[in-house]
């Protein structure tokens, strides 16, 4: 395994790292879970990514009482949970104090835990002063209950207004950003966070596979009825994901794993770790074979040559561009 400083803070996180967004709780079984969470472990995983909303609490549950029965040293993992959607009365979703407070403390007793290592704003709040998160943030750090504080699908600017709000009030900034990152979705990473990643923002990327789009497996047109995409209330996700132009591009990615002798999934998430600015990729996967084929992807790092970049670019012809110079 590899390990990343996040950002310029000084933590050490595995290049790799393991989510449980619409599985644990949902789509496998706890002893699914706790297979991908030990193959992750021993495979020197040291980050497990969460949320409050996350099957509504199920999956911190879940990962609470994994690493209880795992009874790994502390010292050695971090977890995280999000914060923003806690639930539809007033002050429960959202970046107010009250609701921070709440979910942090909602989120330790689930995962039984003292503190979490790290703690993410899941989306901006228009609603809150930006201030009040800041505060917020802070006490949670003072009283010891998280470690380092960071957002979620927030654009630069707003990144920048949390940040500059804690330099202000002698606070402490955002170390860390989740944002999407795939061979399809790449403006944030590419060209929006410059400015953050200058104050030392690192990254905790997701949906390296876009939701498995990535992995070839859809390449014939057709959804496995054991795939996400197939999953019941995730047709917005399927209708998001499944486009034919898309596809004819993983089409055309796939045959280039292949000449290079490398899989689909593999060619897609060495590719998010070629990015400096990404702290650590986090794998979804489904069950352990998926999880050990995605944890092979450092080792295909190597064969991305300047060559092989070249032919992806210009199978995607999607790289982010700037209209003016600096
Ligand atoms: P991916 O885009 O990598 O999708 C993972 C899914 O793709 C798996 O569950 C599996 O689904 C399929 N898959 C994975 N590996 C393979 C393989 N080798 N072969 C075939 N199919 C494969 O990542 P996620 O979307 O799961 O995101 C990763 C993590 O990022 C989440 O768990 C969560 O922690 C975080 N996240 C954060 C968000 C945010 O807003 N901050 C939003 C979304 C995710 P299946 O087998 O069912 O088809």
């Amino acid at each position: 395994m590899e390990y990343r400083k996040l950002g310029k803070s000084g933590l050490w996180v595995s290049a790799l790292s393991l989510g449980s967004w619409l599985t644990f709780g949902k789509q496998v079984n706890e002893e699914v879970a706790e297979t991908l969470m030990q193959t992750a472990y021993e495979s020197g995983v040291n980050f497990f990514d969460n949320a409050e909303i996350y099957s509504r609490g199920q999956s911190e549950l879940v990962m609470g009482r994994i690493l209880k029965k795992m009874n790994w040293d502390r010292s050695t993992y971090l977890v995280s949970s999000k914060v923003f959607w806690g639930g539809d009365k007033p002050n429960q979703t959202g970046l107010m104090r009250k609701h921070i407070i709440e979910a942090c403390e909602g989120a330790l007793r689930r995962f039984q835990l003292d503190y979490l290592d790290m703690f993410f704003c899941h989306r901006y709040d228009q609603r809150t002063p930006i201030e009040e998160t800041v505060r917020a943030m802070e006490t949670l750090i003072q009283q010891g209950k998280i470690l380092y504080w960071g957002t979620s699908e927030w654009n630069g600017a707003e990144i920048m207004e949390a940040n500059m709000h804690a330099r202000l009030l002698n606070m402490t900034p955002p170390a860390m950003e989740q944002p999407h990152y795939n061979m399809f979705t790449r403006n944030a990473v590419e060209l929006d966070y410059l400015r953050p990643y200058h104050y030392g923002m690192g990254t905790t990327i997701w949906s390296p596979l876009a939701s498995g789009l990535l992995s070839g497996k859809y390449n014939e047109g057709k959804v496995p009825a054991n795939s996400r995409l197939a999953m019941e209330g995730l047709e917005w996700l399927r209708d998001s994901v499944l486009l034919e132009d898309r596809l004819d591009k993983v089409r055309q990615l796939s045959a280039l794993a292949l000449e290079i002798g490398v899989t689909m999934p593999q060619l897609a998430i060495a590719w998010c770790l070629k990015n400096p600015n990404v702290s650590t990729v986090i794998l979804g996967a489904s069950n352990v074979s998926q999880l050990k084929e995605n944890l092979n992807s450092l080792s295909v790092l190597p064969l991305l040559t300047e060559e092989i970049i070249t032919n992806i670019e210009a199978i995607l012809q999607n790289k982010p561009t700037r209209t003016w110079y600096v």
